[in-house]
């Protein structure tokens, strides 16, 4: 039908960072195609995959970068951030160490993009237990809000926010850049 071969007013580039095993692929898998894998395949990620999101009358192709395990090396080069738009910054709140890096990441992604790039904070894995988790919602909001960044709390395994914070970013990108 039509819908299927509409064309998109569109195209943002967006990009996937924080540290290695967070859950990044598995966002993107549960936003693109709404899978989950129990099991981490690092080295075997897609470059990038595509979900059409329509905000208000306009339909936008989101191109949603993940890395390959490079950030495992720190070695994301400088093709992965050019010409983003957004990034999601994502650290597991059962592994205190990977919220402690996201300044890093944070330097990193802003060392390499535009000053009105669009980033959401993405603290994942919230399905763990409360005696599991190793950094509050707290803590989180007001170095989301020191940053200026959006932050959500999600879990890709319970499929908790996912879309939500895909699609913040997407309509921020859209309000910003049109
Ligand atoms: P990446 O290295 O950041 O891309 O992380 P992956 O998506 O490969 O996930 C790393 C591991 O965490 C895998 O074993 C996933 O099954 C697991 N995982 C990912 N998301 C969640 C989640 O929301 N909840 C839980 N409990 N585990 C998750
Ligand atoms: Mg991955």
């Amino acid at each position: 039908g039509y819908d299927e071969e509409q064309e998109c007013d569109y195209l943002f580039k967006t990009v996937m960072i924080g540290d290695s095993a967070v859950g990044k692929s598995n966002l993107l898998s549960r936003f693109s195609r709404n899978e989950f894998r129990v099991d981490s395949k690092p080295t075997i990620g897609v470059e990038f995959a595509y979900r059409d999101v329509r905000v208000g009358d306009k339909l936008i192709k989101a191109q949603i970068w993940d890395t390959a395990g490079q950030e495992r090396f720190r070695a994301i080069t400088s093709s992965y951030y050019r010409g983003a738009l957004g990034a999601l910054v994502v650290y597991d709140i059962s592994r205190r160490a990977t919220f402690d890096n996201v300044e890093k990441w944070l330097d990193e992604l802003r060392g390499f993009s535009s000053a009105d790039m669009v980033i959401v904070l993405v603290g994942n894995k919230c399905d763990v237990g409360r005696q599991l988790r190793e950094v509050s919602e707290e803590e989180a909001r007001s170095l989301a809000e020191a940053e200026d960044l959006s932050f959500v709390e999600t879990s890709a395994r319970d499929n908790l926010n996912v879309d939500s914070a895909f699609l913040e970013m997407i309509a921020k990108i859209h309000l910003r850049n049109t």
